[in-house]
């Protein structure tokens, strides 16, 4: 018995056919970049956020730093202005944010919710700070109404990172439609994923829409004339054109993703494994199914030696790793204890019901 982490092979098989002919489609057309399947994708995508618009960029990173970059050009943040993100996030959220000479200020979780606790946003907030970045971890919106409220109130822009979390939605609200703009990213093993790399920006706002497609185009609109100093960071037709055949599914699959979610959470009921929260079931797309457990290693080597493969989300938390080595004396208590204890039990549209059933019984009988 073997049962991995994500199978995407087989994700992606049930699409084969689709997909095979999408490709086709655009090997046969001669066009191969900014054409009709990136128009239709990013009609799709913002029909499906509920947005004016959608900007296809090459990769989740590239939508939030060119979102951020979009607004220093358009004069609403300037270099070592403060932009709060979360301490325990995938290392791009506070990557995009430096990439731009801005000043990540790192803000404790909840540890329960693993996202950005307002009321730490609020302490952390001082006369250079400009933005929010908070991030919908592991597939959960960030507590969005309390953080548009503090932003609201002081006059920040917020940037969601919504790479895990396509499809979450929280009072009738989804990720992508709650900020000024949002960055999402189609990795393959995203919820939404590309079968390479791929990446979009949401936004209801019609100026930052139009300098972000200059600033993924070179910094220009028509051709040979450049408005700005811009990048190479397009989203390819045949990478739109998967995407076109997959989003039409995400629904499907984010629901079979809260079956195998719910099971684990009647299912599970060792007391030293912590199961996650949520604030109601819409709120979570479940991209990862993250418990706590203080013998986390040695669940993980349990599990590993019974054939079940568990993945860290993330090992090393941001403040602590070599790339910010001038941030390696601070200390973030919650972020630390959430990167010793958390463990990602294996989770996605195409694990059979009877291989949860089999985790869950594995986990019970763990012993520490
Ligand atoms: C995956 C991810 C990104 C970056 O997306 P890429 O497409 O890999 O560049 C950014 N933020 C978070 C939280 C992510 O999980």
């Amino acid at each position: 018995m073997s049962i991995p982490f994500l199978d995407l092979k087989s994700i992606n098989q049930q699409y084969r056919e689709e997909l095979v002919e999408a490709c086709t489609r655009v090997i046969d057309s001669g066009w191969y970049i900014n054409g009709s399947e990136l128009e239709q994708f990013e009609a799709n995508f913002a029909k499906y956020c509920g947005t004016k618009h959608a900007i296809g960029v090459a990769n989740g990173l590239d939508a939030l730093i060119l979102t951020l970059r979009a607004w220093k050009e358009l004069g609403k943040l300037e270099e070592a202005d403060e932009v709060i993100v979360p301490s325990n996030t995938y290392i791009a959220s506070i990557l995009a944010i430096t990439a731009n000479n801005l000043k990540p200020i790192l803000v404790e979780p909840n540890i329960e919710s693993f996202n950005i606790d307002p009321n730490n946003i609020k302490d952390a907030i001082t006369d250079r700070t400009k933005a929010i970045l908070p991030v919908h971890l592991y597939g959960q919106l960030a507590d969005m109404s309390a953080i548009m409220q503090i932003a609201n109130d002081q006059n920040l822009l917020v940037l969601e990172d919504s790479a895990q979390a396509h499809g979450a939605s929280y009072d009738g609200k989804i990720a992508g439609n709650w900020g000024n703009a949002s960055g999402f990213s189609f990795y393959p093993g995203k919820n939404l994923g590309a079968l390479g790399d791929a990446g979009a920006i949401t936004t209801n706002d019609d100026e930052l829409a139009n300098t972000l497609r200059a600033l993924r185009n070179y910094g220009s609109h028509e051709k040979y004339k450049n408005l700005f100093a811009g990048v190479n960071s397009r989203l390819d037709e045949i990478q739109a054109a998967m995407l076109n055949v997959k989003l039409p599914h995400l629904n499907e699959e984010i629901a079979y993703r809260r079956k195998v979610a719910e099971a684990y959470r009647q299912g599970i009921n060792n007391p030293q494994i912590i199961l996650p929260t949520t604030q109601n079931e819409s709120s979570h797309v479940w991209h990862v199914f993250v418990v706590r457990c203080e013998q986390r290693d040695r669940l993980q080597k349990y599990l590993a030696d019974n054939g079940v493969q568990t993945l860290i989300h993330y090992p090393i938390p941001p403040h602590k790793q070599q790339a910010y080595k001038e941030w390696k004396e601070l200390s973030y208590s919650i972020s630390e204890k959430i990167h010793s204890e958390v463990l990602s039990l294996p989770i996605g549209p195409t694990l059979s019901m009877s291989n949860v059933d089999k985790v869950i019984k594995l986990c019970n009988d763990f012993k520490s």
